[in-house]
């Protein structure tokens, strides 16, 4: 076959040998996107999804059917009692913020038993400067660090008997950080624990990341709440913005409360016209998801091939669609971020460089050519250019381009002789 991108053979062969060691794994992933994929259309089928299902709602948005039926879709596919699903969230951390302003009120205590949160909620919770943040409202936040990649259960059950911890955090993806992102059997257990410990604690889970990798959600296994954002793996690539919120009925009002006004709660939100683009995208959501998974398991095995440190391995269960490569100086981060950006459907003419983003304490270069900006479902990788010089990607709408992606990376470290 005719090598399009002109790769050296040196990285062809590097690509063969990674395919050949990941076949089985890919058999798996096959089994699980099918699963998922099966239960996304028998929700919508179940919840009569249909043409009107699309109508775009103006104004106060009242009784749009679209939104309603997406709405109880979704609560279907992740086994929850009721959801919000829309795309008036700007953000996953906006989402987040929504569900934990929801939830907290002053003198509260929120746990994260995951330690340290996502490097842009600490502004919402005022661990790091953040006007009207949890904190400006009195609410106090506390965090116990996993060790060694495992909940700290003698910490949480002290902390938990103590006083009372309205709620409980968990947060199931790495982040940018190097230890394990949680299984949902993982999430479960600390779920069980907490809850036996106190049943009022309301468990929230950061599901960013994480949805449609395994066959299950924490909410089908006594999580209260999950957030995510929908240009990660719910949106299946199509959703242009938004974020959910799944849980329990009761709680679900609050949230809603806290994203319309007081009083009002989820009966509002037009839907102007972008229910098609979330349907659609939720529809795909599995399979797209499958195709990230792919992504991230070859290039791990790329990379362990080459010496380089990566985590998860190749056959680790997966948890969410991260891979992070240990690239051990700045040079061959950016080299790779580069490469990468080659690859891009769009924007592959534009050379990535380290830059202050906001909410970020360290700078961070980005390789990403997305149709929807900061999509990270789609081919992307991040990396805060410090120590140990890792580079998180992540996504990948379709297997095939996104190994051409993975492998210009490779192309570009080599060329600039820093491996
Ligand atoms: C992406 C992400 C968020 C939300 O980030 P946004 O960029 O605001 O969508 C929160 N937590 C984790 C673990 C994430 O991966």
């Amino acid at each position: 076959m005719e090598n399009i991108f002109n790769l050296s053979e040196k990285v062809l062969s590097l690509s063969e040998n990674a395919l050949l060691r990941v076949k089985n794994k890919f058999d798996e992933i096959d089994k699980i996107t099918e699963f998922n994929q099966n239960k996304v259309l028998k929700a919508f089928i179940d919840n009569g999804v249909s043409e009107a299902s699309f109508t775009a709602s103006t104004g106060y948005g009242y009784g749009d059917r679209g939104r309603e039926t997406i709405e109880a879709a979704f609560a279907q596919i992740v086994g929850a009692e009721d959801s919000l699903f829309r795309h008036n969230f700007v953000s996953g951390t906006h989402t987040i913020s929504v569900a934990l302003f929801g939830m907290l009120r002053p003198g509260d205590v929120m746990l994260s038993v995951t330690g340290r949160p996502y490097d842009t909620l600490l502004g919402v919770l005022g661990v790091s400067e953040g006007e009207g943040s949890l904190k400006e409202f009195g609410v106090e936040f506390e965090e116990i660090d996993l060790i060694n990649n495992a909940f700290d259960f003698e910490q949480i059950e002290k902390r938990l008997k103590a006083s009372f911890v309205k709620v409980a955090y968990i947060q199931r993806s790495r982040g940018y950080s190097l230890r394990n992102s949680l299984t949902v059997e993982e999430i479960a257990e600390v779920t069980r624990f907490v809850k036996k410990i106190s049943p009022d604690t309301i468990v929230m889970v950061d599901n960013c990341y994480g949805e449609f990798v395994q066959t299950t959600e924490p909410t089908q296994h006594g999580a209260d709440l999950i957030m995510g954002s929908l240009i990660k793996n719910p949106g299946g690539g199509i959703a242009p913005t938004g974020g959910y919120i799944a849980g329990r009925k009761d709680l679900i009002e609050k949230c809603a409360c806290r994203l319309t006004a007081p009083g009002i709660g989820k009966e509002v939100g037009a839907t102007l016209g972008h229910s098609r683009q979330l349907f659609m995208g939720l529809f795909n959501a599995p399979h797209v998801t499958g195709e990230a998974v792919k992504t991230a398991v070859f290039a791990s095995a790329l990379f362990e091939s080459l010496g380089f440190e990566v985590t998860p391995t190749v056959d680790e269960t997966r948890a969410d669609i991260i891979q992070a490569v240990v690239l051990r100086n700045p040079d061959a981060l950016i080299a790779f971020c580069q490469g990468m950006q080659k690859g891009a459907p769009v924007d592959s003419f534009v050379t990535p460089e380290p830059w202050d983003m906001p909410g970020y304490d360290n700078q961070v270069i980005m390789a990403a050519g997305a149709f929807t900006l900061g999509a990270s479902i789609e081919l992307s990788a991040d990396a805060p250019i410090r120590e140990p010089y890792a580079a998180w990607m992540q996504g990948g709408l379709n297997f095939h381009s996104a190994k051409t992606g993975v492998l210009l990376g490779l192309e570009s470290m080599i060329d600039k002789g820093v491996i």
